[in-house]
């Protein structure tokens, strides 16, 4: 038995009358048409939406718009790779109706309209939410850090110059050492004076890039950073599991019927802390309730930024974090002691009442402490409590809020694990399947633009896999 053979490749055959028999009637590139074809691209942003009067014809921002969405949703983001498919796909080539553009038309029109991929993403969210993709209860939020085009060795933080300085006197200090010793031998042994020669280039490139070192690190004195990359300025260095690298953090708000991504943006914030109901209040708004549930992670634990969520209707539900120095040391931690509100006091795990005694602020941020010096002194649960002479106890003046939310948790404990789930769908498709680990622009202005765009190909493939696309056409039709 053979194998399944081909065709020749000088064999004439008949082919299908149009491109359109190419295209079956479930494949996303009509989607992508269709989609495209019903916005109004003026009002989302994008250039050129009405062609000029006079002048030689430019593209359409829609077919340019197409190519861009059938990329995303097929791993193809580069702009080279895109003017290739245009030339050799014969999906691409029906959804352009055989235009070809090439690659800097291409990139040119992402890089010039990033501001509106943003509207364009929450475009297709509302459709979403008219076809009902939505459970509109409950939203997960996380972040997750993506790289940036910016080496590791282009990024400088203050205290990697300051230690680069200090090398590079040590190391001028040393070669001078050394030249002074090749000019006394010079006389008495040969080649001395090519050694010198060395060791003055040497001072030579060591004294400019110290000089290079201390007019960044003035410069970031001076305006106040911590970091500077030099590739692209907007990015910093930042935990990126398992090392430290250099990017951004994307942030998403994931409905939990269909894991749906509602809401995205990119910051260049190292951490996740007051994220929470900026990310939460504008997917509450996209999705058009009153009231949505947002949870999220440890990360996210910020007292001012819980109580912002109930202000734009949010209701948080966030793990308190086993943080500071007496969990640390192995002593009991604050959920040991009970709170009692109408007294305003504390009950230690000793059953000994704790009273406020000092109170300060910093950065607007009001701590009261709790304490009772006078249990402490003579209590048996000292050495499991504190190694200090009393135990105090911190608590912040609007700490209500994370009371509340901690009722709220006991009575939904489940929630932390649906959290996870939630989330891990949109990043594992993202960094895996879709192969978009990384950002190919630079700017938090155009990394958003590619957020966007990354979103809403991964939405577009979730309603695709969920619908189907002749539903889909249907409703967009309807
Ligand atoms: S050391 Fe003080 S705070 Fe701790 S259990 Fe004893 S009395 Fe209570």
């Amino acid at each position: 038995m053979g194998y399944i053979e081909g065709l020749p490749r000088d064999q004439m055959q008949l082919l299908p009358a149009s491109v359109d028999d190419y295209v079956s009637a479930d494949n996303p590139a009509r989607f992508i048409a269709a989609f495209v074809d019903e916005l109004d691209l003026g009002e989302l942003g994008f250039g050129r939406a009405r062609p000029k009067a006079t002048g030689r014809p430019g593209y359409d921002p829609a077919d340019l718009l197409k190519l861009y969405l059938y990329g995303y949703l097929n791993r193809v983001r580069s702009s080279r790779c895109l003017a290739a498919e245009a030339g050799r796909n014969l999906e691409v080539m029906w959804l352009l109706g055989g235009l070809q553009p090439d690659f800097r038309t291409i990139a040119d029109f992402r890089r010039v309209n990033v501001a509106a991929f943003k509207p364009l993403f929450r475009s297709f969210v509302l459709l979403c939410r008219r076809l009902d993709l939505f459970g509109r209860e409950l939203v997960a939020v996380d972040g997750t850090r993506l790289e940036a085009v910016n080496s590791r060795r282009r990024n400088f933080t203050r205290q990697k110059l300051a230690g680069w300085i200090t090398i590079a006197d040590e190391r001028i200090e040393e070669y001078l050492t050394r030249l002074d010793r090749a000019d006394q031998a010079e006389t008495e042994a040969e080649g001395a004076s090519a050694r010198a020669a060395v060791l003055t280039a040497k001072i030579a490139r060591m004294r400019e890039r110290r000089l290079r070192h201390s007019a960044m690190l003035a410069e970031l004195v001076a305006s106040g950073e911590s970091q500077k990359s030099l590739t692209d300025p907007d990015a910093r260095g930042m935990a990126m599991h398992p090392k430290v690298g250099v990017g951004y953090n994307a942030q998403v708000a994931v409905d939990a019927r269909h894991k749906l991504i509602v809401e995205q943006h990119v910051t260049n914030a190292g951490s996740d802390l007051g994220l929470l109901a900026q990310t939460a209040g504008a997917a509450r708004e996209l999705l058009g309730v009153e009231r949505i549930a947002a949870v999220a992670d440890k990360g996210y634990y910020k007292g001012e930024d819980i109580a912002a969520c109930e202000t734009v209707g949010v209701i948080p539900y966030v793990a308190r974090p086993e943080r500071g120095p007496a969990i640390d040391q192995g002593y009991f931690g604050k959920d040991a002691f009970a709170y009692d509100a109408a007294q305003d006091c504390y009950t230690c795990p000793a059953r000994k009442r704790l009273d406020p005694f000092s109170r300060s602020e910093k950065d607007g941020h009001c701590t009261i402490r709790y304490g009772n010096r006078q249990a402490c002194r003579a209590c048996p649960l000292k050495p499991q409590c504190t190694s200090g002479t009393a135990r105090t106890i911190n608590r912040w003046e609007g700490e209500a809020v994370l009371d509340r939310m901690a009722e709220r948790l006991a009575t939904r404990p489940d929630i932390l694990d649906r959290r996870r789930e939630m989330v891990e769908h949109p990043f594992g498709s993202i960094k895996q399947w879709m192969n978009q680990g990384a950002f190919l622009m630079r700017g938090l202005g155009s990394v958003n633009a590619e957020l966007s765009l990354t979103a809403l190909a991964y939405n577009l493939r979730r309603a695709i896999t969920i619908l189907g696309i002749p539903a889909m056409l249907q409703a967009m039709q309807a």
